[in-house]
């Protein structure tokens, strides 16, 4: 999720002053950062984010903060609030097309363990929003839990997954959701049933302004050869279909679940089609792979390319799943 703040683009002295007057107020954030968040929480200046996100593209975060605890959290937030400095809370990284210029504010993790802790509550589980998809579906197998098999292969945090409503295999991350906790922007924490949370189709739009701290997860006693059996099996599957390159996941929602993007993609015969190194993966057509030297702007005129096509020879609107932030 994240927060906003327009900075006005004209005319070039405004926008000088602008960016001086920006540069001001981070060094200010920086500061109250050092002296008001515990010392066991990172902030780092100048963060490049390219080695933050599964695509590996993108220019640096001014800030990059990872709390150690809610109450570190919720300073974070007042003190950005009070500086009027956006922010967006990053996961894993593996939903996101940072652009070239980077993020003008703070880049909040939910790296720090204590937002990443998996037990075993009778037959749920408790995780937090930083805990990774694969240790979660790894740890539920060595407790004997079935219903998370699922994720192994996605590569993101709990946190992402609930935002995207993450899934794979014919199942979704809130189909196991039981409860949810959350934070407001002023932070103000909730915990919720997941009967009242809206859900769809790659989204939980709480989280579009929220953010996400755990749940609480619904599982099942199994066998853990079954278990294991199963995520076998789902882990071929997936590396059958998809390729072995840096990417973001699928690039575009699927426009129906009759037509799948990838499957529209290939028919108008753009596998393989380039943009200096980005390009449409020849193994499964949603994925656009960096194959090395790839910059965001190249990731973006790919995106824009497939998209004037599906319009152009199919009067299909395709919407990106991938989440497009930072400046040019
Ligand atoms: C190789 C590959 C395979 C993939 N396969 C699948 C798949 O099978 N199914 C699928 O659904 N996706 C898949 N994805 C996409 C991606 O892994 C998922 O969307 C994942 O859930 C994103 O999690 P993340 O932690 O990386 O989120 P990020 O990419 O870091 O962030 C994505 C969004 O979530 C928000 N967010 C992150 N953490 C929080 C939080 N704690 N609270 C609120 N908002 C938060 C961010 O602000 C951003 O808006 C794949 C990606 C790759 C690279």
């Amino acid at each position: 999720m994240k927060s906003t703040l327009q900075l006005s683009p004209e005319p070039v002295d405004d926008v000088i002053n602008q960016a001086a007057l920006h540069a001001e107020v981070i060094s200010d954030l920086f500061r109250d950062f050092s002296i008001a968040l515990p010392k066991d929480t990172l902030v780092h200046r100048d963060e490049p984010l390219a080695r933050r996100t599964t695509l590996r593209v993108g220019g640096p975060a001014d800030l990059w903060v990872e709390p150690s605890s809610e109450n570190a959290l919720t300073s974070v937030l007042e003190l950005c609030a009070l500086r009027r400095v956006p922010w967006f809370v990053l996961g894993r990284g593996s939903n996101l097309l940072i652009r070239d210029g980077g993020f003008r504010g703070v880049v909040i993790s939910l790296a720090h363990g204590h937002f990443s802790r998996i037990e075993r509550v009778e037959d749920r589980l408790e995780v937090g929003a930083g805990a990774r998809l694969k240790t979660l579906a790894v740890e539920a197998r060595r407790m004997g839990l079935t219903g998370l098999e699922f994720l192994e292969g996605i590569p993101g945090s709990v946190g992402g997954a609930l935002r995207m409503n993450a899934g794979a295999m014919g199942a979704w991350m809130f189909d196991r959701v039981e409860r949810m906790r959350c934070m407001s922007p002023e932070g103000v924490i909730r915990d919720l049933p997941v009967a009242e949370i809206e859900v769809s189709y790659r989204s939980c739009p709480l989280l579009r302004t929220h953010l996400a701290l755990g749940a609480t997860l619904r599982t099942h006693s199994g066998a853990v050869e079954d278990i294991r059996r199963q995520m076998d099996t789902y882990s071929r599957k997936r590396w059958d279909s998809q390729p072995n390159q840096p990417s973001a996941g699928c690039t575009f929602k699927n426009p129906s679940p009759e037509l799948p993007a990838g499957r529209l993609i290939d028919e108008l015969g753009l596998k393989g089609t380039r943009v200096g190194d980005a390009m449409v993966s020849d193994v499964h057509a949603n994925f656009f792979v960096n194959l090395g030297e790839a910059r965001a702007s190249d990731v973006l005129a790919l995106i824009e390319l497939v998209r004037t096509r599906a319009r152009q020879a199919r009067g299909v609107e395709l919407e990106t799943e991938v989440e497009i932030l930072g400046e040019d």
